[in-house]
């Protein structure tokens, strides 16, 4: 922890968010998210579609600016500086070295399609953080290969599958070195029996002790691989605990509701 942090971020948390809210026009899709996530934890998300769940995670890595309440990742105030009690905004550099502590995975993997699976993953270290070619080469390749990619390198998106491009789309978050990882329901877009594969991935990286927020139908993943399970709806947090406690004795109504649909 730098001299920096913030005294409200308590020693140990990655991510915490202290009344955060979201406007869209006169649209309120946050209505006041209180949570933690320390590190190394891994926290699953879920709730019905249009409850907020990607606006918080965008939120958390930039793509959405707070309109209330405050964000911290990594003992930074997300977007802002503090001084003297007031806030200002963050120049755009700023924003982008705040963002580098932040990889995402998407439902759509969104890779470059002219680029290989190798050119994909190096691509990011080599114009952002101006890594030599060899240097991010050799990390790709290292990075590919955990995804078990190691024979996909030179390939294309279009000659991969959903769950391959998913895996080097993770790999290509993992490229940068982050600090927290978040996932927006990397597996909804995938054929059935490409989950699994895409999962196993995941479940690695939390046993190596990666921070990850996870939004996700997979009560399975979320049962054997959270720390902590977080139901949303209508933009505020009803229930939060351990995941077992959660999927087998949910307390509120609408958590019930919800589970009784997707279980
Ligand atoms: P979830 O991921 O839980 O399905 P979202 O965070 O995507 O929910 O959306 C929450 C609500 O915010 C929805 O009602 C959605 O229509 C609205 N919303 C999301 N993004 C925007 C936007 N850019 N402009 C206006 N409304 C938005
Ligand atoms: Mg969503």
């Amino acid at each position: 922890m730098t001299a920096e942090t913030p005294s409200e971020v308590p020693a140990g948390v990655m991510v915490k968010a202290d009344n955060v809210h979201k406007y869209f026009g006169k649209v309120e899709v946050l209505k006041g998210i209180d949570l933690e996530v320390r590190a190394g934890e891994v926290m699953c998300v879920v709730g019905p579609s249009g409850s907020g769940k990607s606006t918080f995670l965008r939120c958390i890595n930039h793509l959405e600016k707070v309109s209330g309440g405050r964000l911290y990742v990594n003992g930074h105030l997300v977007g802002y500086r503090e001084k003297n009690g007031k806030l200002y905004e963050l120049r755009d550099r700023e924003v982008s070295e705040q963002r580098r502590e932040i990889g995402m995975v998407f439902q759509r993997f969104n890779l470059f399609p002219h680029m290989t699976a190798l050119e994909n993953v190096m691509e990011a270290p080599c114009r952002v953080k101006k890594l030599p070619k060899a240097q991010s080469r050799a990390r790709a390749e290292e990075l590919l290969t955990r995804v078990g990619l190691g024979d996909k390198m030179g390939n294309y998106p279009s000659q991969l599958s959903g769950g391959q491009q998913q895996r080097v789309a993770i790999a290509r978050a993992l490229a940068m070195d982050p600090s927290l990882m978040l996932f927006d329901e990397p597996t909804s877009a995938l054929d059935p029996e490409l989950v699994g594969e895409v999962l196993e991935v995941m479940k690695s990286l939390a046993a190596d002790g990666m921070t990850m927020v996870v939004v996700t139908h997979e009560m399975g993943f979320a049962r054997e691989v959270g720390d902590s399970l977080v139901f949303m709806d209508g933009g505020v947090v009803v229930e939060q605990g351990a995941p077992r406690e959660v999927l087998a004795n949910p307390q509120h109504p609408r958590t019930r509701e919800f589970l009784s649909k997707v279980l």
